[in-house]
């Protein structure tokens, strides 16, 4: 397992979580099994908007006597009064649900206190209005809420809320579909979806990713926007390339898909390579670095995702990516303009050039 700090709170949070959209469906000896095995693979977050309120006391059994080492995500709007997951802006409805869920879970605090899904701002008004986000502040004073989280499918409310609260991680629907506007929630164009991972990473903001595989959609040719299917592993690189991205939470039904994700740190680098999304891009996709690393190794040992994710980071504002770009052993400045990246990018960029872009952004002081 690889782990990635958030620079806000500390949390020492593992690449891979797990969702718990599915968890219940495997019922209660399975479920409590994959848990345990995801925790012995190394995997420490987990997200609890969970499709059924029966996962609540499967998380209990399998963590509660280790609840120190395990990250939970708990969600101020998930409703599951009925028994499955409903939403909810009724603030008794919302305070009942997070004791019933903390009750359990055999805890008695929660580590990220989520403003859960909303992609309305006219919601997060009312949210405000009928005091949900009070009640998570003042659990944050107690100390039962840890850390303030959102939840949003939608890039320009995501922005609207990071101006109004206090928030050290959102958990964001990323995917490639999503990315290129293709999918239920693929909300907000490209670049505004890149301007809130750029805003998060500049913010020292943790990204928790919902949706890495679109409900599986992607992982089969004939459900994928693409028409062309994803690995499993294809999509989680992905995820993780996106800056300010932490964890990705992949829903998981059984055991077997647990172990499935665990793989993902034992593959070699074509089984993660997504570059092969450069075929059936759109357009209006081409030109811009993905970070992929597809085009390497650069005959002079240029690590030339790396260089370009900062040399964005630096323009989008971010005070540190100048400093990480600086530590840097190969720099644009080494690139002998041979065109062996250009010939190699599947996403049409032309990177000889950009390399004298970045150097004279980036070296020049
Ligand atoms: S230049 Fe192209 S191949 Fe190289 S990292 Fe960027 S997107 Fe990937
Ligand atoms: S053009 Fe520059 S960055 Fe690209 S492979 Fe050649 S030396 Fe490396």
């Amino acid at each position: 397992m690889r782990y990635r700090t958030n620079r806000r709170t500390g949390d020492r949070i593992s690449e891979i979580g797990i969702g718990s959209a599915y968890l219940a469906e495997a019922g209660t000896d399975e479920a409590v099994r994959l848990l345990r095995i995801a925790k012995e693979g190394g995997i420490n977050y987990f997200d609890l908007a969970a499709g059924d309120g029966k996962a609540f006391p499967i998380y209990g059994e399998a963590f509660s006597d280790i609840r120190k080492d395990v990250i939970y995500q708990i969600h101020f709007g998930a409703d599951y009064s009925k028994g499955t997951y409903g939403w909810s802006l009724d603030p008794d409805t919302v305070k009942r649900s997070v004791e019933k869920q903390l009750s359990e879970l055999r805890t008695d605090y929660i580590d990220y206190g989520f403003i859960h899904c909303i992609d309305d701002i006219a919601d997060w008004e009312k949210y405000k209005k009928n005091g949900i986000y009070d009640q998570i502040l003042r659990l944050k004073e107690t100390g039962t809420v840890r850390h303030i989280g959102l939840s949003s499918h939608e890039p320009s409310v995501i922005n609207r809320i990071l101006d109004d609260a206090d928030v050290d991680m959102v958990m964001f629907s990323v995917n490639p579909a999503f990315d290129y506007g293709l999918g239920t929630y693929a909300n907000g164009s490209t670049d505004e979806r890149y301007a809130v991972y750029e805003r998060c990473e500049r913010e020292g903001i943790g990204i928790s990713v919902m949706k890495p595989f679109f409900g599986g959609k992607l992982l089969d040719r004939e459900e994928s926007p693409f028409k062309r299917e994803l690995t499993e592993f294809q999509c989680i690189r992905y995820c993780l390339d996106r800056p300010g991205v932490l964890t990705v939470l992949p829903g998981a039904r059984n055991v077997k898909e647990v172990k499935i994700l665990l793989d993902y740190f034992t593959q070699p680098d074509e089984k993660t390579d997504y570059s092969v999304i450069g075929s059936f891009a759109p357009p209006e996709a081409y030109g811009k670095c993905l970070y992929c690393r597809h085009c390497m190794p650069c005959p002079q040992g240029i690590d030339i995702g790396l260089v370009n994710k900062y040399y964005d980071l630096a323009k989008a504002g971010d005070a540190m990516a100048k400093g990480h770009y600086d530590k840097l052993r190969k720099k644009a400045s080494d690139c002998t303009r041979c065109g062996k990246c250009d010939s190699r990018c599947p996403f049409k960029v032309e990177q000889s050039k950009r390399m004298q872009e970045i150097r004279a952004y980036m070296e020049t002081v």
